[in-house]
């Protein structure tokens, strides 16, 4: 199946074709066949998907698409939110917007906001406003405590890595997120693994998620 066949707009799929191809990426991964067309459509996902199956592209094409569509907005509005366990892959995540945006006429501002270095530079970076925020729940809490960014208008949550995210100890972290997150919001959650703690968290953070595996 072609990237042409997931459901993505003629407004966006020509730029997201010539970015995909300079990527290397030739059709999609299984778990990219699946999760676009669902999310695309507004509908909640979790999904089982270790790394390595394409995950992230899965989700931030709906994502690009439902930032181009959207009217743009100045001061930006944090529409995208994504947790990630570790610094490493929150700087992958924003490598992946980048490169599958580049070709979009416009392009969503993307900003890290993870631990292990210093708040300053990220609570400059979201002044200058953000679409998309790529976060680890410990440094997304310390900067809203500082009202360095609002997540009231989020409209779509992803949690990438969800067993990692709770393995690493994050699952108080994410409990509170979700209570500053409005309830009227798509949410994505994809992991390698279900333990029982993942489901807990799918019941509670999710609402009749469509569920994907490969
Ligand atoms: P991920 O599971 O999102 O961490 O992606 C794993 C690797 O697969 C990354 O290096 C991506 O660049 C690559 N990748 C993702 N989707 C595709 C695709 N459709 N075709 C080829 N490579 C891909």
């Amino acid at each position: 199946m072609p990237f042409s066949r997931l459901g993505l707009s003629p407004y966006v799929l020509p730029a997201l074709q010539r970015a995909l191809q300079q990527a290397g990426y030739g059709a999609p991964t299984p778990i990219q066949q699946q999760a676009v067309p669902v999310l695309l459509k507004g509908q909640d996902v979790v999904a089982l998907a270790p790394t390595g199956s394409g995950k992230t592209a899965a989700y931030v094409l709906p994502a690009l698409q439902h930032f181009f569509m959207a009217p743009p907005r100045r001061p930006r509005v944090l529409r995208h939110l994504v947790l990630v366990p570790t610094r490493e892959l929150a700087l992958q995540v924003a490598d992946v917007f980048a490169t599958l945006g580049r070709e979009l006429p416009r392009q969503p501002r993307v900003v890290c906001a993870v631990g292990g270095v210093s708040i300053n530079p990220q609570m400059m970076a979201l002044r200058g406003g953000a679409d998309v925020v790529v976060a680890t729940p410990g440094r997304l809490l310390d900067l809203l405590a500082h009202n360095a960014l609002s997540l009231r208008q989020v409209q779509l949550l992803v949690l990438d890595e969800a067993d990692r995210l709770l393995e690493l100890g994050f699952g108080e972290e994410l409990r509170q997120i979700l209570a500053e997150l409005p309830a009227q919001r798509q949410t994505a959650l994809f992991s390698a693994t279900f333990p029982e703690q993942i489901e807990a968290l799918a019941a509670a953070g999710l609402r009749a998620p469509q569920r994907l595996q490969v």
